[in-house]
């Protein structure tokens, strides 16, 4: 079990109780000792560096400096409201600043004796000052005690005001660190420690908040980003094991009429190899009585879903169930709109059920899905929820599982007595560091080529101010019988005024595309489900030329003819998302086109983003400049999916780590499956802590 007395509430610790527990519970999810503990600083301020006046610049962060004080005054008519003084070394001076403590303050100071003061330099007006420095003076004699790297905490307003800013935590964690009753337990086995030269686990807690040196303090922050990587990759091996060694699965024996019917008389396309090559793969898998668990990834529009189809008719064919599970119901409409289209003319019954759908409309749903009337479902995460339950469901597909977490994944290998088994598909290709954590325990098929003929959309980036040319350009195209989505970031909610309403471009194109020649349809996200489709429909039949929406039309509309992407307000746009939107382009045989409309004026970042899109095609590539650019903390999902809340480590910066805890992982996985060896033993207490608390986990040895 785990340590007990790390297991308490942090409201025992001496200088915590009742209220200030709360807080930390509700500002930091701080609950045990154990949370206080890992709540690791985010970074620290080196105060073994002095700065020279001339140095500073303002916004920077913290400064440290020595020398002397002078001209120290009051100001304020009635009473005073502000001290300053000016404070000088050998290379300039620099005016500090106090708003309170005027009373001690105003002869703290003395003139002659060198001191030391720290803070943060601030524009004020039209220079550059500091205000409430830390003063002590430079012969103190405890200078010599302060820590060189002084450790900065997240805190709160509330916690603050409550005494628990940045140093209250600190002090709250010395005071932790101090109680004779902890013990910091090595959980790494030796050796793994002495190949990697990591520090031990005591001496790491340590350094990492109270840090005696800066090489000390890296090599704690290596030594628990390891730890971090390590139990993760641990755990997700470990799962992948369970499953292809312990979970039987359903088998697919044969292919049947439903496989054989499609390929002859719906499909009117050759496979990629590609395509080929996966369903060969997923074709053995289903076959060997373990449970499939595959990750398949393929760029925007390289027949992802024409290969789950596939797999989930071989299901039917053998008697089980399929369903589809798509993060949003419009793309679980376009599904099942598709897949309706396909599967008409074979006789499958196919159902659709969303967090919208219509009570008796779900009932009956729900009830031929028990009787097993209903062979494939699609739907929204609705489907996981515990009602939604299958006679014999046998084969899953996730679609754009970014969006998904293991966890609720898990949820859905339990609808079934036997796991069905399960295909995760996602067209935003996966940085191979991220793969790696979210998915370490999938095993992964990759579409790379594109169905033939597919031409690479050209994409260019216009200002608004070059608009007419843009539309000359899509007149042009229409004429050409070409159809043309124009996409807004704007929700009409949105709190961003600056963005152009997509109303007012609705207006604007109309107006510039006139009937009787043009039609052009709107979408968006507040309109009614009915309204949509009856847009969407127009649009599909050709009956409009242009389709003005909101990223509703992102993931998985698929309409050949339309072959020009104009994105407005790119620039508000995030890399991954423009990507998807390009992919929307380009599934036809005529030349496609993706135009970026910006304003003049650019951030940095705006500008690389733009410039990745017009110069590759790539979503790989895209995907490393997304992650670099905006952290893994951002990519879409993640969050939700939980699995990157790291505390310490960071995936595209700790990539070499990364890679050393996931192989280490590998090899006690394969050794010593159920850390049953005494040297594992650590491990297997901290990993017994860490994951079978949780109910999902529970079938692990
Ligand atoms: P994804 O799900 O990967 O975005 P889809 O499966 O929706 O891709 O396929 C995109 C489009 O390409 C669809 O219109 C589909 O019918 C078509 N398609 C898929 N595979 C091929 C192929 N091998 N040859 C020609 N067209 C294909
Ligand atoms: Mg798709």
């Amino acid at each position: 079990m785990a340590n007990n007395f790390l297991n308490t509430s942090v409201n025992y610790l001496k200088g915590v109780g009742p209220e200030r527990g709360d807080l930390l519970k509700k500002e930091l999810a701080v609950n045990t000792l154990e949370d206080l503990l890992s709540l690791y600083p985010y970074r620290y301020i080196d105060r073994s560096r002095f700065y020279k006046v001339r140095e500073i610049i303002a916004g920077e962060a913290y400064v440290q400096l020595k020398g002397y004080f002078s001209n120290i005054c009051l100001h304020g008519k009635k009473r005073v409201t502000r001290m300053t003084a000016v404070f000088s070394d050998d290379t300039g001076s620099i005016e500090l600043v106090w708003f309170r403590g005027f009373k001690w303050l105003k002869d703290a100071f003395k003139p002659g004796i060198e001191y030391i003061i720290f803070g943060k330099p601030a524009w004020y007006g039209n220079k550059i000052n500091i205000a409430h420095p830390e003063v002590e003076t430079a012969d103190n004699g405890h200078a010599g005690q302060r820590p060189a790297m002084q450790p900065v905490y997240s805190s709160t307003e509330k916690l603050k005001n409550k005494g628990l800013g940045s140093k209250g935590i600190n002090k709250l964690i010395k005071t932790l660190i101090e109680d004779p009753r902890l013990k910091i337990e090595e959980n790494l086995p030796s050796a793994i420690r002495d190949v990697l030269k990591l520090m031990d686990r005591h001496s790491a807690v340590v350094n990492i908040h109270f840090p005696e040196n800066n090489y000390l303090l890296q090599r704690a922050r290596a030594r628990m980003k390891f730890e971090e990587l390590f139990f993760i990759q641990l755990n997700l091996l470990r799962l992948k094991k369970l499953r292809t060694e312990k979970a039987q699965s359903v088998v697919f024996e044969k292919v049947g009429s439903f496989f054989n019917r499609y390929y002859n008389e719906v499909l009117d396309f050759e496979h990629t190899n590609a395509q080929k090559r996966v369903i060969r793969q997923i074709r053995h898998d289903v076959k060997t009585g373990k449970q499939m668990n595959r990750l398949l990834q393929g760029d925007v529009g390289s027949g992802k879903t024409v290969v789950a189809l596939m797999s989930m008719l071989l299901a039917i064919d053998n008697g089980y169930q399929a369903c589809l599970m798509a993060p949003t119901e419009i793309l679980s409409q376009q599904h099942y709109a598709t897949i309706t289209r396909y599967l008409e003319k074979i006789g499958v019954k196919v159902g659709l059920l969303k967090g919208s759908t219509k009570t008796s409309e779900r009932d009956n749903i729900l009830k031929d899905l028990k009787s097993g009337e209903l062979q494939f479902l699609i739907g929204t995460h609705a489907l996981i929820e515990d009602r939604v339950q299958f006679r014999n469901l046998g084969f899953v597909v996730i679609d754009e599982q970014h969006r998904f977490g293991v966890a609720q994944r898990a949820k859905l290998w339990y609808k079934n007595r036997v796991s069905p088994h399960v295909l995760v598909m996602t067209a935003t290709p996966i940085p191979r560091t991220l793969a790696m954590t979210v998915y370490g325990d999938l095993d992964v098929s990759v579409i790379d080529e594109l169905p033939p003929g597919r031409k690479t959309v050209k994409t260019v980036h216009q200002y608004d101010t070059n608009r007419l040319k843009v539309f000359g350009f899509m007149r042009q195209q229409i004429r050409k019988g070409r159809q043309i989505y124009v996409v807004y970031p704007l929700i009409e909610e949105s709190e961003k005024l600056d963005l152009k309403d997509l109303k007012d471009g609705y207006e604007s194109i109309v107006r510039a595309f006139p009937l009787p020649e043009y039609r052009v349809s709107i979408v968006h996200g507040k309109m009614k489900p009915a309204d949509k489709n009856y847009e969407m429909e127009r649009f599909i039949r050709r009956e409009t030329q242009i389709m003005v929406s909101t990223t509703v039309i992102e993931v998985g509309v698929d309409i050949p003819n339309a072959s020009v992407m104009v994105v407005e307000n790119a620039e508000r746009f995030g890399l991954s998302q423009l990507h998807q939107l390009r992919g929307r382009v380009g599934r036809g045989a005529e030349q496609s086109y993706c135009i970026l409309m910006t304003g003049n004026k650019l951030t940095n970042e705006a500008k690389q983003r733009i410039r990745t899109m017009v110069e590759t095609n790539d979503g790989f590539k895209i995907a490393e400049t997304d992650l670099k650019l905006r952290g893994p903390g951002d990519i879409e999902g993640t969050k939700q999916s939980g699995i990157l809340e790291l505390k310490i480590a960071d995936i595209i910066k700790d990539e070499k780590i990364l890679k050393a805890a996931r192989d280490f992982a590998v090899k006690i996985t394969e050794e010593d499956p159920g850390l049953e060896k005494p040297e594992n033993y650590p491990l297997r207490k901290r990993y017994e802590e860490l994951y079978l608390t949780k109910r999902s986990w529970g079938r692990i040895s």
